[in-house]
């Protein structure tokens, strides 16, 4: 049997890990909430906590560890830097990670690794050209371009969720910038987007549940099934106002 890998993805909410190898596929799982700490230690003591209890009796058979983390990063330095939707920054991960488990430990963005996978065992096999969009606390990207991973300078090639879409930046992004595609439709976007537009234009908007949820701020950026449902609902209903508003 080939050895086994530790994968892990860091998410501004959510952290999984996961233990598996080509031969086994996935062996095991587990998923906290990211630490929200401005710590990098902190961070770091996630990491191996996680990778230890993933691993349980088999830390000796992991060979590398593939880390896929929101960014911007250093990929060539191993370090996450300064993440738009988390406290912490300068998070040297793969040195520390190689130096505790004596195994290869490598560092991309978590939607280039997502691309990655869907180009090797998923959607995107066979395709010589992908691109993959993910709608999470932030919005990224990851692209392969000629059968070519589309790293950039160091890691953030794809990192499309900070493209101006709104030339006139009415909504500011968490990284500091404003009119960001992130900005505006993403799990921390959308609410700040319902309520801009609720208060820009009440009459668009009277009697409709976009209203009534950002009336009783339930459009909250943290994750609740209320706005999930019946917030997400609601601003599907009202996308025809959207669309039109912000043209
Ligand atoms: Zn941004």
């Amino acid at each position: 049997m080939l050895g086994l890998v530790v994968g892990v993805d860091l998410g501004a909410t959510n952290i999984r890990a996961a233990l598996g190898g080509v031969e086994s596929g996935i062996l095991r799982r587990v998923e906290e909430r990211t630490v929200q700490s401005e710590s990098s230690d902190d961070v770091i003591q996630q990491f191996i906590r996680l990778i230890r209890t993933v691993s349980a009796g088999d830390l000796d058979k992991v060979k590398a560890i593939g880390i896929g983390s929101i960014g911007p990063l250093d990929c060539w330095r191993g370090v996450i830097l300064n993440p738009p939707n988390v406290p912490f920054k300068n998070v040297y991960i793969v040195e520390t990670l190689r130096d505790l488990f004596r195994v290869p430990v490598y560092l991309l963005n978590d939607c280039t690794t997502a691309a990655l996978g869907e180009w090797i065992f998923g959607a995107g096999k066979g395709l010589k050209n992908l691109a993959y969009i993910t709608l999470s606390s932030g919005v990224g990207g990851g692209v392969i371009v000629d059968n070519v991973l589309l790293i950039g300078k160091d890691g953030n090639a794809a990192e499309i969720g900070h493209m101006v879409i709104d030339f006139e930046g009415r909504l500011a992004c968490n990284c500091g910038g404003r009119g960001h595609w992130e900005a505006y439709c993403s799990g921390a976007g959308i609410p700040k987007l319902a309520k801009y537009l609720v208060e820009s234009r009440p009459a668009n908007f009277h009697g409709t549940l976009t209203e009534d949820f950002v009336k009783r701020d339930e459009l909250s950026p943290k994750p609740s099934s209320s706005w999930r449902g019946g917030g997400i609902r609601g601003l599907l209903s009202s996308s025809r106002r959207l669309a039109g508003l912000m043209r």
